[in-house]
């Protein structure tokens, strides 16, 4: 089958639901039993069916069959949130004394998870390049490394790791290769295609889609799912029934609404690159992106999001132009229908490398409106900048 067919059908059973196409939202936590024996026999194996409402509801295992078969994983853990999903990953494979290497482009809350609850418990992270060659990164590795985490591209500054290349080195080590995968969705980068072990989704993004519910989940190959599984139920980070519902219906039109994104992005970089004051555009579909090679070797799609860089600016210019748009929202998230811009400073959450900040980064979510008005948003904005 293929991809627009899977988003159609995956992990749906009409037939279990009196013939309705979608699945019933059970709101749970009490399972009850009608025997002591099916009460020991549901204990005996607490993941096996419906036993308690933080173990999983009929909606869940229906959103999580849906997007192991789209990424072609063996199974998919959801979690409350995409922070959840990292933070069960990697709890699912540290334990004290462990090291974990990360790339240094990951999502800001990644590392302050690793800095702030990780190495207090005596698991210590390292950053590296994410530009780092396999050689180099061997290098790196030791007898306590246990977890490679990647992100490409990655948050901010969208650099595009060599995944395929440092999971060969990882898996060498006998170490767990473990992916933020929110830019791309399952359906433009198959993490088990590429050597990831682990491949983590903040759902909130794409896979919902409307900027209405927080969601993450977790695509995991076979070693990694049940202690994946366990260890979400340890933390008690369970997705609500309500998101995952939203989380399922996002998925059903997710194949319609990326290459929207997709477009608009291209055209809103490639205008962006003739601005004055514009010094560079940073998107992976671009050919003058740096990894743009990478991008088409291992990607399938882009999405709607990238960063671009301004030249040397005033504050007043700065908010002259953020401040006064019209159709480009400013907040954090993304991934939803509708255009976002944000100026960043990925300085602030980079150790292993620098980033050139002479001026302004600005992250843009390019959304599902017309492009040309988009367009017209920008050049108003580019406007003021200018008489500021
Ligand atoms: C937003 C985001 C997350 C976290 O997702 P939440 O649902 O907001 O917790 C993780 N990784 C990336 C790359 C993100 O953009």
């Amino acid at each position: 089958m293929k991809t627009a067919t899977r988003l159609a059908h995956a992990g749906r059973d009409p037939s279990s639901q009196h013939g309705m196409v979608n699945p019933p939202v059970y709101h749970a936590s009490t399972v009850l039993f009608d025997s002591l024996d099916q009460l020991e026999a549901s204990s005996a194996d607490p993941f096996a069916g419906i036993h308690y409402g933080r173990n999983g509801t009929p909606v869940q295992f229906q959103f999580e069959n849906a997007v192991a078969e789209l990424e072609g994983a063996y199974g998919a853990v959801a979690t409350c949130s995409g922070l959840a999903a990292i933070t069960v990953a990697l709890f699912s494979v540290v334990e004290a004394g462990a090291h974990v290497l990360v790339a240094d482009n990951v999502y800001g809350p990644t590392r302050k998870l690793c800095e702030s609850v990780l190495r207090p418990l005596g698991v210590t992270t390292e950053y590296f390049d994410p530009l780092i060659g396999p050689d180099a990164l061997a290098a790196h590795m030791t007898e306590q490394t246990c977890a490679l985490f990647l992100e490409a591209p990655g948050s901010l500054t969208f650099e595009i790791s060599d995944i395929p290349a440092l999971a060969d080195v990882a898996h060498a080590h006998g170490v767990s290769v473990l992916a933020d995968n929110t830019w791309a969705t399952p359906l433009y980068f198959r993490g088990p295609d590429h050597g990831v072990d682990i491949s983590i989704h903040a759902a909130t993004k794409y896979l919902v889609g409307h900027a209405d519910a927080m969601l993450g989940v977790i695509n995991c190959d076979e070693a990694h799912y049940m202690p994946v599984r366990r260890t979400m139920a340890l933390h008690g980070y369970c997705a609500g029934p309500d998101d995952i519902y939203l989380g399922l219906r996002g998925l059903r039109t997710l194949g319609q609404r990326l290459p929207g994104h997709w477009q608009n992005s291209l055209r809103l970089a490639d205008w962006l690159a003739e601005q004055p004051g514009v010094t560079r555009v940073i998107h992976p579909a671009r050919a003058d992106h740096p990894q743009h090679a990478l991008w088409q070797r291992d990607f399938a799609g882009a999405t709607g999001l990238f960063a671009c860089q301004l030249a040397p600016t005033s504050r007043d210019q700065l908010t002259a132009l953020v401040d006064h748009l019209e159709l480009f929202g400013m907040g954090f998230s993304w991934g939803g229908y509708e255009s976002l811009i944000l100026p960043v400073t990925p300085n602030d959450t980079r150790t292993a490398t620098a980033w050139d900040d002479s001026g302004p980064t600005l992250r843009v979510h390019a959304g599902l409106e017309d492009v040309d008005d988009l367009i017209a948003d920008l050049a108003a904005g580019f406007e003021r900048m200018q008489r500021a």
